[in-house]
């Protein structure tokens, strides 16, 4: 009879490499990540299943079983490191590979061997263990898990080999130490095989949401993306006195589309959002408020140092040429400009005062800004 516990383990691993691989299809930058993943999955279940065999006892089925294992192993670690863009080296696994291939054949005692399998496999798992602590460290997300698992599994062989080197083959502590490897290396190979799976469905989560904050045309922050930039402010807020606030709003933009047509319109609209993202600092916030209309927020910026950074995005945007198809076309904008400096009162309220400034701009001739009066009246 198969040993029917690995089967399992085995259909798991390969069903979770199978999900992982449908999963990450989508996802242009996982494409070799995806495969070297099955192809890990894959020769691990192999491994598994051609060790449980009952029917042929040829050794030479034990060194296919243990490199499809560690062979699998190292995929898993190759694709770990790659996730966190460290230099891969192929040299120690390939080795590793080579000599436990060696150790297993018929020319080898079978307890030279079974000692080599335990210092290779507590290797692989310390180097698993190792990678996934720099994964979960970085993503900070509960208990490290993955690390634990792979950790026990390695102390775990470890405590095999201590009883083999000794010669403890007393079969009470084998009755206590084979299950608990048994248990260990399954666990953490299945849910280890779920890693990946949840790196990509983390990264396709984390996809949708920057897609729900982000406008399509402009690729800057849309309505959305901009109240949450507010609110990030807002319970930040004491570090920055003052988040100087501007409405704007592209001059005389109709006239663009019915001259040149809705695709020009839309051309407009993308290069201002790149001269804003190229001419504003690192922290500074820059939205599509809709339609032609965007809103920036200046955290730090005194009003007067705004007005003055404002005035000359303005000027410098009025002289940029922004078709190819007709060079002398030139846009400009109006703005309404405020200082949010107290805690308690409320973004919206200051974002309508904005745009009641940059409505009076539109009436005060456009191509200009309009300050708040600082005493807020
Ligand atoms: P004003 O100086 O008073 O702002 O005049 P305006 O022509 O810019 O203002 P108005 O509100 O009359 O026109 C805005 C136009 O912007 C109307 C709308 O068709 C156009 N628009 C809004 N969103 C888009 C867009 O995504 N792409 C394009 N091409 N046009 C847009
Ligand atoms: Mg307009
Ligand atoms: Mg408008």
């Amino acid at each position: 009879m198969i040993d029917i516990h690995t089967l399992p383990v085995a259909l798991t691993i390969v069903l979770v490499g199978w999900s992982s691989w449908r999963f990450a299809a989508s996802q242009a930058e996982l494409q070799q990540e995806r495969r070297i993943w099955l192809q890990g999955c894959l020769c691990i279940a192999g491994g598994l299943v051609l060790e449980a065999q009952p029917l042929l006892h040829w050794r030479w089925l034990d060194a296919v079983s243990m490199a499809g294992l560690l062979g699998g192993y190292q995929q898993f670690a190759l694709v770990l490191s790659r996730l966190q863009q460290q230099r891969s080296h192929y040299l120690p696994g390939v080795l590793l590979l080579l000599l436990t291939t060696l150790m297993n054949t018929p020319w080898q005692p079978v307890s030279v061997a079974e000692s080599w399998n335990t210092v290779a496999l507590a290797l692989v798992y310390a180097r698993l263990s190792w990678l996934h602590w720099q994964i979960e460290r970085a993503i900070r997300q509960g208990y490290p898990i993955l690390t634990t698992l792979y950790g026990l599994g390695m102390l775990a062989f470890l405590a095999r080999l201590s009883l083999h080197v000794l010669g403890l083959q007393d079969p009470a502590l084998l009755d206590l130490v084979e299950p608990l490897l048994y248990l260990l290396a399954s666990t953490a190979t299945i849910y280890g095989s779920f890693g990946f799976l949840m790196v990509i469905l983390r990264r396709r989560t984390q996809r949708l949401v920057r897609e729900t904050l982000q406008d399509g045309l402009t690729g800057v922050l849309n309505r959305r993306g901009l109240d949450e930039a507010l609110l990030q402010l807002q319970q930040g807020m004491p570090l920055y006195p003052c988040v100087a606030i501007a409405m704007l709003d592209v001059d005389h933009f109709k006239q663009v589309n019915d001259r040149y047509g809705h695709a020009a319109g839309d051309e407009v609209l993308r290069q201002l959002a790149r001269f804003f993202r190229q001419s504003l600092r690192a922290q500074d916030v820059f939205a599509r408020y809709g339609g032609e209309e965007f809103c920036v927020l200046m955290p730090g910026a005194a009003l007067a140092d705004a007005q003055r950074k404002l005035d000359q995005l303005r000027a410098a945007f009025a002289t940029q040429a922004l078709l190819a198809e007709a060079p002398d076309l030139r846009c400009t904008f109006s703005a309404g400009l405020v200082c949010w400096d107290e805690v308690e009162v409320n973004p919206e309220k200051l974002l309508h005062q904005a745009d009641d400034l940059l409505y009076a701009a539109k009436r005060a001739g456009r191509n200009c800004i309009m300050v708040a009066d600082p005493r807020g009246d």
